[in-house]
């Protein structure tokens, strides 16, 4: 039976086990198809080839690109495409740039907020110096006891609204696609149910997505709530999206949903793996 996992990160962006041991635990849970899928980075993704065919599990090479869409941060995932392709790896660098002083800004804007020293706190997190990411923050807050978890760190700081928010942005939708499709991959959009979109800014964004030549939608992901499964399916279909499927594994206890607590694909969707093997 297949066990298809298309959506995990390592410490080469802002997971905590090196790709080797990302692959060792999907394996653990059962997993037997699996991609790593680290933020604006392929950088881990020849160790994780090499360690899932130590575990007998067919690899699928990825990345999660952060874009802006409508004033909004969206996340783009490809899989099945050439790591090494130039135009990719020249736009992830891109991406990637703005990163560190982003951090900073976070740090100042963490100290107005009577939480001094973060930056400096979140970089012994960072495992990659060219990515750092929010999740880094988090983790930060947690140790100094300012909050108990990652997800409750993003309730209360971080996010749009909220003590360390800083506007950035990102890659558009047509580069983050086109590059992409330009290393011969497949364009997903990562966990839609998260995005604060209307129904019709929603809609947008899919038909927008399709006419760039996007092609599958995450449908069940650590990232979505048990209800918009059957949502998402639905959508999926009704656009002529294939469907995905992925934990974003980030820690070991620090996922929403471990490996073994996601559900299949529901039955009316067409997975994306549909014509791989
Ligand atoms: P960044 O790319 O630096 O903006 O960080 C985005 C990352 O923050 C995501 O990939 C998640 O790992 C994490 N994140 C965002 N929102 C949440 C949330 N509500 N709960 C847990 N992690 C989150
Ligand atoms: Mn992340
Ligand atoms: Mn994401
Ligand atoms: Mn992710």
């Amino acid at each position: 039976m297949l066990n298809v996992d298309l959506h995990c990160h390592s410490n080469v962006s802002d997971g905590v086990l090196p790709p080797a041991a990302v692959a060792e635990h999907a394996h653990k849970a059962g997993v037997n198809v699996w991609a790593l899928t680290d933020h604006d980075e392929v950088g881990g993704v020849a160790t994780a080839r090499a360690a899932a065919q130590l575990y007998g599990m067919r690899f699928v090479s990825g990345v999660e690109i952060s874009i802006t869409w409508a004033g909004e941060t969206v996340h783009i995932v490809g899989l099945q495409l050439d790591e090494n392709n130039a135009t990719l790896l020249k736009g992830l660098e891109d991406t990637r740039s703005g990163r560190d002083n982003r951090g900073r800004e976070i740090g100042r804007q963490l100290e107005l907020a009577g939480i001094p020293g973060a930056y400096e706190g979140a970089l012994h997190y960072v495992d990659n110096p060219s990515l750092m990411s929010r999740t880094h923050f988090a983790r930060f807050l947690v140790e100094q006891g300012i909050c108990s978890s990652v997800p409750e760190v993003f309730r209360k700081y971080l996010s749009p609204g909220k003590p360390g928010f800083v506007e950035h942005r990102w890659a558009s939708l047509q580069d983050a696609v086109g590059w992409i499709l330009g290393a011969g991959g497949i364009a997903v959009i990562a966990h839609p149910g998260r995005y604060k979109f209307t129904p019709l800014q929603e809609g947008v964004l899919f038909d927008e997505f399709k006419q760039l030549g996007g092609t599958a939608i995450e449908v069940v992901t650590g990232s979505h709530t048990p209800d918009q499964y059957p949502k998402y399916a639905n959508l999926a279909n009704s656009y002529g999206f294939l469907a995905s499927r992925g934990t974003d594994f980030h820690a070991p206890g620090e996922a929403r949903v471990d490996f073994r607590l996601l559900p299949p694909l529901p039955g009316n969707v067409t997975p994306v793996w549909h014509d791989w093997f």
